[in-house]
């Protein structure tokens, strides 16, 4: 395979197996012809692979996640090797049908936080919106394998509209991310429209799309796609490659058609036991892709979904992993880390402990050598200082989501879970010293209205009070 770094980035064919070499170019580089060539039974792919009993086994068995395979993208596949990184992401196995506990159909309740169907509305000020359920060929740990791959749940125009239309109505949203499945493969004249239709709502600030068609299907990345999303800036893609064996000549030629498109891109992989779990394969992942000018993003520990145990890791090896990237390569070849929350609390990012140990006015670190130093905190540090720039900036309401910011920011001054104060009432009556009139004596002094929130009655005086001391005691 020719490097990379001294491809022409043309259209060549490079990455193709002997049993398409009769295939003429323009039709091996033409997606269409990719799409309509993909291989997904056992009769398929034993032309291409030695398939193992176990592969064998998952590809005859009834109601696994749906395969497909571009030929582009099996060509990648080493015929006789079953512990290849590429092989293992796309053609199942018999450890598929193997149940583990904590495993779920929506592990990150998504259809649960969904305002309308196809609109997971998590975090304070972006959504996702899922397009489609079709992929270019499928990922045998997916996340959202409850509905991707089946037609028959993909999303109609009337949903769509419903999408829109939620996001139209809601300006807290500056951020909208396009999944699906695949974005990238719904028919051109709706990615447009869809991308027109949110590039015109004003508070839509970017637009982001998460992808693997460049890595299953790189030709798709054309000149009148790249020219279609130039259109829509700020437009920026996330794409998906978890082995350095998948940047290959065709994906650097995507990537650079992309990035001269104006498309800042970003790599999501997600932490595969036997595809990537290695601290030298994750430094091979993340150089390959600088070098193509797609900088590691998100390094997604494993979900609890349904078939995909087998590919789930330790977390401590993705700690590892991080102790091992961290400070041993560029800070841009440095992923974030993250577990998406089982039950739908979003991503977690996680990474070793750098800080030692803290004092008064001191912090104890280590750097990735072991190296310990301290760094002196100011005493003379000023926080209010910034305050008048600060005010010029209109804060942004995080309506309920924020969180422990929230807690430092003096929104609250604690966190209860759901039922706290009735468990602690233990079921009694109401009485003289918890009355709802003494509601007053729980409200700490300070905490829980900032510019412009309304006020308890009372809490108005007692600020001013406070304030009048803290100056008399500055005097
Ligand atoms: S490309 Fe994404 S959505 Fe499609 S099967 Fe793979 S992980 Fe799932």
């Amino acid at each position: 395979m020719a490097n990379a770094k001294n491809s022409p980035l043309t259209d060549e064919v490079f990455t193709r197996a002997p049993y398409w070499k009769d295939v003429p170019d323009e039709k091996w580089m033409d997606w269409r012809w990719q799409m309509s060539h993909r291989l997904n039974s056992v009769q398929d792919l034993s032309v291409i692979i030695n398939l193992t009993d176990s592969e064998r086994k998952a590809l005859s068995a009834q109601g696994l996640f749906r395969v497909d395979i571009t030929p582009y993208f099996a060509s990648l596949m080493d015929a006789d090797d079953p512990s290849c990184p590429v092989r293992k992401q796309i053609i199942p196995t018999a450890r598929e049908m193997v149940s583990f506990e904590s495993m779920m159909e929506d592990s990150l309740a998504e259809d649960k936080h969904s305002p309308v169907p196809g609109l997971v509305h998590r975090y304070p000020d972006r959504v996702l919106m899922l397009v489609t359920t079709q992929c270019a060929s499928y990922c045998r740990y997916c996340t959202r394998s409850r509905i991707v791959g089946d037609p028959t749940q993909t999303f109609s125009r009337s949903e769509f509209d419903a999408q829109i239309e939620y996001i139209e109505q809601t300006p807290q949203i500056r951020d909208v991310l396009l999944s699906g499945g695949d974005p990238m493969v719904l028919a051109p004249k709706l990615l447009d429209m869809i991308l027109s239709r949110l590039h015109a709502i004003p508070h839509v600030e970017i637009v982001r799309i998460g992808s693997r068609v460049p890595v299953f299907l790189p030709m798709r990345i054309d000149e009148r796609f790249c020219e279609m999303v130039s259109k829509y800036h700020p437009l920026w893609i996330n794409i998906h490659v978890n082995s350095p064996k998948e940047v290959t000549p065709e994906l650097a030629a995507a990537a650079d058609r992309l990035t001269r498109a104006g498309v800042p891109l970003g790599n999501q992989s997600v932490l595969l036991a036997g595809v990537n779990d290695s601290v030298r394969i994750q430094r091979k992942l993340v150089h390959e892709l600088v070098k193509i000018r797609v900088r590691p993003y998100y390094l997604y520990q494993c979900d609890l979904v349904e078939g995909a145990g087998h590919f789930r890791t330790s977390i401590s090896k993705g700690i590892e992993i991080m102790e091992g990237l961290r400070g041993h390569t560029s800070g841009y070849a440095v992923p974030t880390y993250v577990v998406d929350a089982p039950g739908g609390g979003g991503k977690i990012p996680l990474q070793p402990n750098y800080i030692l140990s803290q004092g008064v006015d001191k912090v104890v670190l280590r750097n990735f050598e072991g190296f310990v130093t301290t760094y002196s905190e100011p005493r003379d540090y000023d926080a209010d200082e910034i305050k008048t720039q600060e005010a010029l900036i209109e804060p942004r309401p995080e309506t309920g989501q924020d969180g422990i910011y929230g807690l430092l920011d003096g929104r609250r001054m604690f966190i209860e879970p759901q039922g706290f104060a009735d468990v602690h009432a233990r079921g009694g009556a109401e009485h003289r010293l918890r009355s709802g009139e003494q509601a007053q004596k729980w409200q700490p002094l300070g905490i829980g209205a900032l510019e412009g929130d309304k006020l308890a009655d009372g809490e108005e005086e007692k600020r001013q009070a406070l304030a009048d001391g803290e100056e008399k005691v500055g005097e």
